[in-house]
């Protein structure tokens, strides 16, 4: 069996992220090399910040979002589409230079939901993540083709969420 695994953190409940930061950290503390790349997302949840302070972190920015998806346009969409796959390429070639230990894609099954990038996109950068190190995507929804390709599956069950109660987001918890 390779030594290098696929995780995925899928399903509707909270945990997905942080579970994905958490082995970030993990893998931090024993000095080796990790790649954060959060695709749809601002870069402003908080553990940007806090991995970023270690130098064995690479925190990529190419895939990031401003504004929601379903709220675009479709001039918009089609931009977002295309700089969503300029990023994915890009970030293969970071792949190839920083040969992480540990590469997360984190949200990748939104991106991929939503339809801003495509299996294939997906699967070239797990793929190429494997080279090097475990590579761990995160998100609602994910493809059944990409977990058939998984060494880790962990699906996050929604049992109660605040959000149903009429909860806002709240910072240092939900971002
Ligand atoms: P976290 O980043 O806290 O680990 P996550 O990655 O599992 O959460 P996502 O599906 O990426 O969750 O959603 C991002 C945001 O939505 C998080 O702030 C999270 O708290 C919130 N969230 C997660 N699950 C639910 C839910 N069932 N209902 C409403 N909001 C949710
Ligand atoms: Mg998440």
């Amino acid at each position: 069996m390779n030594d290098h695994l696929l995780h995925v953190y899928t399903g509707d409940g909270k945990g997905k992220t942080t579970a994905a930061m958490g082995l970030a950290l993990r893998m931090l503390g024993h000095g080796k090399p990790v790649l954060i790349a959060q695709f749809m997302k601002d870069g402003t949840s908080g553990e940007l910040n806090s991995l970023g302070r270690f130098e064995n972190a690479h925190i990529y920015e190419g895939a990031r979002m401003q504004g929601f998806i379903w709220r675009m346009t479709p001039p918009q969409l089609e931009q977002a589409r295309q700089a969503h796959r300029e990023a994915a390429d890009s970030l293969l070639n970071v792949i190839h230079a920083l040969r992480p230990e540990l590469t997360i894609l984190d949200e990748l099954c939104v991106a991929l939901a939503t339809r801003l990038l495509t299996l294939e996109d997906a699967f070239r950068l797990t793929d190429t993540a494997l080279l090097y190190g475990d590579a761990v995507v995160t998100g609602r929804n994910a493809p059944e083709a990409l977990l058939e390709r998984a060494d880790y599956i962990s699906r996050i069950e929604a049992v109660k969420h605040p959000f149903d109660q009429g909860q806002k987001a709240r910072e240092g918890i939900e971002w």
